[in-house]
C-alpha cells in the first residue's frame, strides 16, 4: 500500500499534467482566438479599405430588409455603425454584420458620434416626423447625411435641415433610389430625347393595400399614402417631364375603414400641371395595390409597371420591350453619394429636391382640403 503522501504526489502529478494540458489548450485557444481576431481585422480592413463608413439610424424594415444587405454590395461605402433604441437589435446586428461596440449608438448618446472617425455618413431611416431632428443632429456632429423620403413633414422642416447642413459644410441627400435604376433612367431618356415625340400626358399610380404602425399616425407620418408612396408619383412626373409643376388639383377618395384612417387620407387622386401644359394624373392609396408610371407622347407611349419596386421593375414602349438588367438600387444610390463626397461634386438627389417635393405634397393636401386649384410658386 502506498503511503498517503505518494498518493497525493501521484494526484499532484496528474493535476499538473491536466493543468499543463488545460493551460496548453488555453494558450493555444487564446492563440487561435488572437489569430481569428487578426484574420477578421485584416478581412475587415480589406473589406472597408478606402470606403466611407455609414451608420444607419433606426433599424426597422427598410434598414434591415434593404439597406444593410445593399451595404454588403457597395464599393465606396460600408455598414460601419448603427443607431437604435432597441438593445436586442444592437446585439443581433453586431453579430450579423460584425459591428464593433464603439460604433453602436442609441438615441440618447447619438451626439457622441461626432467623435467617431469611422462614421462618415449618417443615414436617417426613422418615421417621417423624426427625420428633421436627426438630420439636424447629424449635421451638428459634422457628418454627411442621407435622409429617407419624404424628407420631412413640412417645408419649414426642410429649410431647417438644409440650413443645418450648409452651416456645418456637410452634404445632404435624399433616399431617392430610383434615380439609380436603369429602367427609370431609360424613361427619362425616352422623354428627354423625344424618342416617340413630345410628352403629352403622364399617369402615375402607387398604392399598397397593407399598412400598419406609425404610417397610420399623422403625428409621425405627416399624412397618409401621399407622403409614403404617392411621393413616388410626384417624383415620377417630375423626372419624366424634366420640370417642376406650377399647379395642382386634388380629391380625397372614400374611406372604407374610417376607424383606421381617422386623421389621414385612405386614398386620393390629383393632377399636376407643368409649365408646358403637360398634365400628370396621379393616384395613391392604402386600400389598393398599384404601381405604374405611364407616359403618352405625340407618336407613342412608354411605361413601367411595376415602376417603383425594389426589384422586378418592368418596362415597355409602343415600339416594344424595355430590356434592361435589374440592379440593387440602394447600393447604387449609396455608392453614388459616397463618390459625390469623395469627388466633391453635387448629388443628383439633394435636400433641395426633397424640399421641392414637400412643397408639392403640401400643395396637394391644400388642394384636397379646399377643393381648389393650388398654384405652386
Ligand atoms: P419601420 O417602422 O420598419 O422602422 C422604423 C424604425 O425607426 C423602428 O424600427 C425603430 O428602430 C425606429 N424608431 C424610432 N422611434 C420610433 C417611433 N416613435 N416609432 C416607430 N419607430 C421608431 O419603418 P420603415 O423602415 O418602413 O421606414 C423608415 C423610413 O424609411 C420612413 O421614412 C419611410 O418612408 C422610409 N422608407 C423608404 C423606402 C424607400 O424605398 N426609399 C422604403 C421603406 C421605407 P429602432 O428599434 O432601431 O430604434
Amino acid at each position: 500500500m502506498l503511503p498517503d503522501n505518494s498518493k497525493s504526489h501521484t494526484r499532484r502529478k496528474f493535476i499538473n499534467k491536466v493543468s499543463a494540458v488545460t493551460l496548453g489548450s488555453m494558450l493555444f485557444g487564446s492563440y487561435a482566438n488572437a489569430r481569428q481576431d487578426k484574420k477578421r481585422e485584416v478581412m475587415n480592413t480589406k473589406r472597408t479599405a478606402g470606403k466611407l463608413g455609414i451608420a444607419l439610424v433606426g433599424l426597422g424594415k427598410y434598414s434591415g430588409g434593404q439597406l444593410a444587405p445593399a451595404l454588403q454590395e457597395t464599393e465606396h461605402c460600408f455598414l460601419a455603425g448603427i443607431v437604435t433604441g432597441t438593445p436586442e437589435k444592437a446585439k443581433d446586428w453586431k453579430s450579423k454584420y460584425d459591428i464593433p461596440d464603439g460604433n453602436i449608438y442609441n438615441y440618447e448618446n447619438f451626439a457622441s458620434i461626432k467623435d467617431n472617425p469611422a462614421i462618415d455618413i449618417i443615414y436617417v431611416v426613422l418615421p417621417n416626423a423624426l427625420h428633421a431632428e436627426y438630420v439636424i443632429k447629424a449635421a451638428a456632429a459634422g457628418k454627411h447625411v442621407i435622409c429617407e423620403k419624404p424628407m420631412a413633414i413640412n417645408v419649414e422642416e426642410c429649410d431647417r435641415m438644409i440650413d443645418a447642413c450648409k452651416k456645418t459644410g456637410v452634404m445632404l441627400s435624399i433616399g431617392y433610389r430610383l434615380h439609380f435604376e436603369p429602367h427609370t433612367q431609360e424613361m427619362i431618356r425616352l422623354s428627354k430625347d423625344k424618342v416617340v415625340g413630345k410628352v403629352k400626358k403622364i399617369i402615375a399610380k402607387d398604392g399598397m393595400s397593407k399598412v400598419e404602425g406609425w404610417r397610420l399616425n399623422k403625428a409621425l407620418a405627416g399624412g397618409g399614402p401621399l407622403m409614403d408612396v404617392g411621393i413616388y408619383c410626384v417624383q415620377g412626373a417630375c423626372y419624366v417631364s424634366g420640370m417642376d409643376p406650377i399647379a395642382v388639383k386634388a380629391k380625397e377618395g372614400p374611406k372604407t375603414k374610417p376607424e383606421m384612417f381617422r386623421d389621414i387620407e385612405q386614398s386620393l387622386s390629383w393632377e399636376m400641371e407643368f409649365p408646358d401644359g403637360t398634365i400628370a394624373a396621379c393616384e395613391s392609396s392604402y386600400a389598393e395595390d398599384m404601381n405604374l408610371l405611364h407616359v403618352d407622347a405625340e407618336k407613342g407611349w412608354f411605361e413601367l409597371s411595376p415602376a417603383y419596386s425594389y426589384r422586378g421593375i418592368t418596362g415597355k414602349t409602343s415600339e416594344g420591350k424595355i430590356d434592361l438588367p435589374g440592379v440593387t438600387q440602394q447600393a447604387g444610390q449609396m455608392d453614388d453619394f459616397a463618390m459625390a463626397i469623395k469627388d466633391k461634386r453635387a448629388t443628383p438627389v439633394p435636400g433641395e429636391m426633397g424640399r421641392r417635393d414637400l412643397k408639392i405634397l403640401m400643395a396637394i393636401y391644400k388642394a384636397m382640403d379646399s377643393g381648389q386649384r393650388v398654384e405652386i410658386s
